[in-house]
């Protein structure tokens, strides 16, 4: 209830302050977003397929907008990453995702949080001493942490990612590659990047009735595992879908079967 009141308060100071300006213009919004209080994480449960048993969260960004409602963050990440919000938000969601899964630490020691982090954020030649600074801030071990990238973007600027991935590795912060399978250079990004985690893409879970798709994914765990690397398969709805997967030995699933993104983590 405090938090609607303050809410509510902001927002009748903004109909009147200099900042009224930028929320008319619409899309310079989520430049204001974050400071304005409308920014929040959901969480969604990552399992492990051999048991079922909850392993760890994914934290997910929501723009409850005053006037058009809840945006999805297909929609304003993109946008963010454009005008240069995308920083300030990341830092906040890594720093929001560590302080909410601290106190579960005490009873679940091996549970990790998952934060997005995109190709922009390395830009930003502080990346890891903001990222290292912020776990130190709230005493969170680096373990925890895995950061979810995607290679687009990466293979770009391949030398730089892999060098700030490396030295975040070294602190003991994993990295999950996201949305595998969806792009060209999946197996180049495999060799040349410090990946402790990799992550199906949906898509190939959707599929996994076609012939092609289910030798795909069966080569991929295979392969994942000959480099040491857990696999992840996101997007399973089904119990078909698990049992599938679960038999193919892929370690970790997440998706609405198991539990949609929710305000609270679940355990
Ligand atoms: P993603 O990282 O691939 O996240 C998975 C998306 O699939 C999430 O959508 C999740 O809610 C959804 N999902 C999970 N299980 C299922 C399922 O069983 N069925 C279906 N149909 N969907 C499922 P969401 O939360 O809308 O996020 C969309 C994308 O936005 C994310 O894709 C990620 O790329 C981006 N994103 C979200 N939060 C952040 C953030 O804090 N930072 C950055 N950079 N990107 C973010
Ligand atoms: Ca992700
Ligand atoms: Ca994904
Ligand atoms: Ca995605």
């Amino acid at each position: 209830i405090t938090e609607r009141i303050d809410y509510e308060n902001e927002l009748r100071q903004l109909a009147f302050g200099e900042r009224a300006e930028g929320v008319a213009e619409g899309k310079a919004d989520i430049d204001w977003a974050l400071r304005r209080g409308e920014l929040f994480l959901v969480y969604q449960p990552k399992v492990s397929l051999h048991d079922g048993r909850t392993i760890g969260t994914e934290a997910l960004m929501r723009w409850r907008h005053p006037q058009r409602g809840l945006i999805s963050p297909n929609e304003f990440i993109p946008e963010a990453e454009r005008r240069g919000a995308i920083e300030e938000m990341t830092y906040w969601a890594i720093e929001k995702a560590v302080t909410d899964m601290k106190p579960v630490l005490q009873d679940m020691p091996h549970f990790y949080t998952a934060v997005n982090l995109s190709a922009q954020m390395f830009n930003d030649p502080g990346l890891v001493a903001k990222i290292l600074c912020i776990l130190q801030r709230v005493n969170f071990p680096p373990d925890r942490l895995v950061l979810e990238i995607t290679e687009t973007g990466i293979m770009n600027n391949l030398a730089l990612c892999r060098e700030m991935l490396q030295e975040l590795m070294n602190h003991g912060v994993r990295i999950a590659m996201d949305d595998f399978g969806k792009g060209y250079s999946s197996l180049d990004s495999l060799r040349q990047l410090p990946v402790a985690i990799l992550k199906i893409d949906k898509n190939f879970v959707d599929r996994l009735e076609d012939e092609k798709d289910l030798i795909i994914v069966k080569a991929v765990i295979r392969l994942a595992k000959e480099l040491n690397i857990k696999v992840l398969a996101e997007g399973i709805e089904t119990k078909k879908q698990w049992q599938q997967l679960a038999a193919l030995q892929c370690d970790y699933g997440q998706g609405y079967y198991f539990g949609k993104p929710h305000a609270t983590i679940s355990l």
